[in-house]
């Protein structure tokens, strides 16, 4: 089959390699109809993200229709159209009772890895390190699917997979930062980042109740999807001091609730972008928190700080005193995308929100390179990237 393979930093490539295999009882092969592009892929791209191997297969945000199961697979069968939460659950553990999927218990063979760098393992991912378990990503024509039973969800009939494919990972990802913004009627919400995440952040904290949302950016067209889509009101951090605008805009007390959905490779300015770019490339920290520091200084005094952004390892200059004197509340970490599926599934049906709005790019799986070389720069007003085996 063919498949976007990673091959070092910013060198993706479409291999041929051999078709993925039932390994377990509990699999299921999808063959994919769509796949896209996420930022977390970038941050793999962009050759921050430990222990990937050249050759590994990318990708976590896929659907399709299942051509094969395992001997033990009960809730689906050959022929269902599914999409394919992002993290990979059990169903069973301590973690998954508790509907906290991306901390499963038993998803991640390589859990060592991760528990030495972070006292305990995630659940594994789809294309995303052997750190992560090693998972082929669904980048592809086909994809293995442990634990099918949980991890695949069906499709109802009636709904294309531009309406359904986020639910992989973006639309939920949006949604819960937006919960963990403990949002009450008539809360300011204020959220670093306009690409795909933010923009489903934007339209889930309006779902959830806020009464404004405040959006900070500085790509244009990102901005203006913000706007015009998402009824933000937004900031253009290269014209304004966010800091002093949002205060400005909340009669001097600060957003009740902050969000990064900028994650690691938050873009700085001034001497403090130079500290954190050589930093990280002298590896003497491993992310940039350039919107983080921000998000914390910003917030009001007993406020939430949402992060959906991604972080990897080790963060510098961290605005603690901050956060501590003003009794925030810290609420983050990879999307529990199981418990979502459902619910986010109704809305789309009741036509609450159509996630496709985010798209402005549909390609051949073969273009990949070209997806991620676009995506990545923000080149030719790029914001989300489909991919059509
Ligand atoms: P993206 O790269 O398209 O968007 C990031 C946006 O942040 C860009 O528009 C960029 O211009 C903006 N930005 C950069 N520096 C900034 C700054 N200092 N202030 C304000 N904005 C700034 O990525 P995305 O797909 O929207 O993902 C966003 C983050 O969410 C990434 O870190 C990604 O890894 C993470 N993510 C997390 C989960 C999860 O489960 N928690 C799932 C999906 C994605
Ligand atoms: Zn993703």
């Amino acid at each position: 089959m063919k498949a976007v393979c990673w091959h070092g930093s910013t060198d993706v490539r479409v291999d041929t390699i051999p078709d993925p295999k039932i390994l377990n009882p509990r699999d299921a092969i999808v063959k994919i109809t769509s796949t896209a592009i996420c930022g977390s892929d970038l941050h793999i791209y962009d050759g921050y993200i430990p222990t990937m191997e050249k050759g590994d297969v990318l990708g976590h945000e896929f659907m399709g229709e299942i051509v094969e199961v395992g001997s033990s697979v009960k809730n689906v069968k050959i022929g269902d159209r599914v999409v394919v939460p992002f993290t990979i659950a059990c169903g069973s553990c301590f973690f998954c009772q508790k509907k906290l999927t991306s901390l499963c218990d038993n998803s991640n063979p390589n859990a060592w890895v991760a528990e030495t760098l972070m006292g305990y393992t995630p659940s594994g991912l789809f294309g995303y390190s052997h750190m992560l378990g090693g998972y082929a990503g669904g980048q592809a024509e086909y994809a293995r699917v442990p634990f099918a039973d949980f991890g695949l969800f069906k499709i109802p009939d009636g709904l294309t997979d531009e309406q359904v494919l986020f639910l992989t990972d973006i639309f939920p990802t949006g949604y819960m930062a937006a919960e963990n913004c403990n949002i009450q009627p008539d809360d300011i919400v204020a959220i670093w980042g306009c690409g795909p995440v933010g923009q489903f952040a934007i339209k889930s904290a309006y779902m959830l109740g806020a009464s404004r949302v405040i959006a900070i950016d500085r790509v244009p067209e990102r901005l203006q999807m913000a706007k015009d889509q998402c009824k933000a009101e937004v900031l253009n951090y290269e014209e304004v001091d966010v800091g002093e605008a949002l205060k400005e805009m909340t009669g001097g007390r600060g957003p009740d609730a902050c969000m990064d959905a900028v994650g690691m490779e938050a873009h700085g300015k001034g001497l403090e972008g130079f500290y954190d770019e050589a930093k990280q490339a002298l590896r003497l920290e491993t992310d940039r928190p350039t919107a983080l520091r921000q998000v914390i200084v910003a917030c009001r005094k007993g406020g939430t700080v949402s992060i959906p952004g991604v972080y990897g390892g080790f963060i510098d200059k961290m605005p603690m005193g901050a956060a501590m004197n003003k009794g925030l509340t810290f609420k983050m970490g990879q999307t529990h995308v199981h418990r979502y599926l459902q619910p986010l599934l109704e809305h789309i049906q009741n036509g609450d929100i159509d996630p496709s709005f985010v798209i402005t790019h549909r390609m051949k799986l073969e273009e990949a390179p070209h997806g991620y070389e676009i995506f990545k720069h923000k080149k030719d007003n790029c914001i989300k990237v489909v991919l059509n085996p």
